[in-house]
């Protein structure tokens, strides 16, 4: 007789070396990289993790707009007014007064003329990029681009062609083998958020401009201090008008969840009506674009933030450098400061090390990071005081000498 309550195949025993890797490095004694629990929040830069007080470096609270008193209180009157949720699609009955006010704040605060909200960012990336390269077009992307990119391809029906890293030359070539009448959107992050390099954003879109491509950028990693308007990179470059569509989210400086694509295209707004990602799934819940709208609209002015958050990365990037680690960046190009490690081993001993002593920073490792490299991601944020980066930098001092990490 066969027996029907077990599966002729287990579908989870392709997970069995995942499991064992995890499980060698539970073994191994240290805290696992990738199960901290925050037991507390006090601030965007400090949190309560194993029952310890520890400085935060590992967050994308890049603005530190999370415990803004404007924002939290504009979330609390949301909850208030309109109920914890939505239970809806944008397309039906989930579009509340705040999702019409966010996409009008995003409106001004890129001077565009479209602006669409998702649910992530992660969305708005699978979306955009399914959506608008269709059957016989082609989507050409950088080969170090975010998961939600090269998932957007998967989702969508189009060609895909890779092109080395942040290189123009080798995006120039690709291009020019392509068909020249085929519909083309080029895809490029302002930021790259594992070691913190920002794209020639300049020489590319005017490559993509040549052979005729529209153009795709995502600033998640730059909004609200890069460029005069903190729109981003492109912003930074001088490429206004030039870019096509910018893909952003609101997890980062924004400091709360969700995605969004802006656009001056006169058809964007068509989008809502095809793009899968966005028709098929529940709207934001109005505390969180109640709080979006009103972060975005104070970024518009927080010119001493940023200024302190560039600040902030220069000490940490100098520091880190002077004590002699390997950083991802020869110069403090972002607020991400990636600090490269030989190996594993090195990488979870170190970043125990520093959690220990009170700092949490992102560990990293393949697949997320670029050939197969180790590392230790700082981001910055700019409510971090100037006290806060001399003890971050101390503590990367005693921690790195621990592991041997530097002299
Ligand atoms: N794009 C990039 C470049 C990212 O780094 C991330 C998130 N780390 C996303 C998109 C997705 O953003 P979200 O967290 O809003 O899903």
């Amino acid at each position: 007789m066969t027996d029907t309550t077990t599966p002729a195949r287990d579908l989870m025993s392709k997970f069995d070396p995942l499991i064992a890797e995890r499980q060698a490095l539970i073994d191994s004694g240290v805290t696992d990289p990738f199960a901290i629990v925050m037991e507390q929040v006090k601030s965007p830069t400090e949190a309560v993790i194993k029952g310890k007080d520890t400085i935060l470096l590992g967050t994308y609270n890049y603005m530190g707009m999370t415990f803004d008193p404007d924002v939290v209180q504009a979330g609390k009157d949301a909850l208030d007014q309109f109920g914890s949720g939505t239970n809806g699609s944008r397309m039906l009955n989930g579009t509340f007064r705040d999702h019409v006010g966010v996409e009008q704040a995003l409106r001004d605060f890129y001077g565009m003329s479209g602006a669409i909200v998702f649910s992530t960012g992660y969305m708005a990336n699978l979306g955009m990029i399914s959506t608008l390269a269709g059957k016989g077009d082609y989507v050409i992307l950088d080969a170090d681009s975010h998961a939600s990119i090269y998932d957007g391809c998967k989702q969508g029906v189009a060609e895909i062609v890779r092109f080395r890293h942040n290189s123009v030359e080798d995006l120039d070539k690709r291009l020019g083998r392509l068909p020249a009448e085929a519909g083309k959107l080029v895809v490029l992050e302002g930021v790259y958020s594992m070691l913190g390099d920002i794209a020639p954003l300049k020489d590319m879109v005017a490559v993509a401009k040549k052979h005729g491509c529209m153009v795709l950028v995502d600033e998640a990693h730059s909004m609200g201090f890069f460029g005069p308007n903190g729109r981003g990179v492109y912003e930074d470059q001088g490429l206004e008008g030039e870019v096509d569509f910018v893909v952003g989210t609101f997890s980062k400086s924004v400091g709360t969840v969700g995605g969004f694509c802006v656009s001056n295209h006169p058809k964007f707004e068509a989008i809502r009506l095809a793009c899968r990602p966005y028709i098929f799934t529940a709207s934001l819940p109005p505390s969180v674009v109640a709080t979006a709208e009103v972060s975005i609209r104070k970024l518009m002015h927080a010119h001493n933030k940023r200024a302190h958050l560039w600040e902030n990365a220069r000490t940490l990037h100098n520091g880190l450098t002077e004590m002699g680690f390997t950083l991802g960046t020869k110069t403090p190009d972002s607020a991400v400061i990636a600090v490269l490690l030989d190996d594993q081993e090195q990488a979870v001993a170190m970043w125990q090390a520093l959690l220990d002593g009170g700092l949490y920073v992102n560990m990293a490792r393949p697949p997320a990071t670029p050939a197969g490299i180790f590392l230790l991601r700082c981001s910055v944020c700019a409510e971090h005081s100037s006290a806060q980066i001399s003890t971050i930098l101390k503590m990367f001092r005693a921690a790195g000498q621990a592991v041997g990490a530097i002299g």
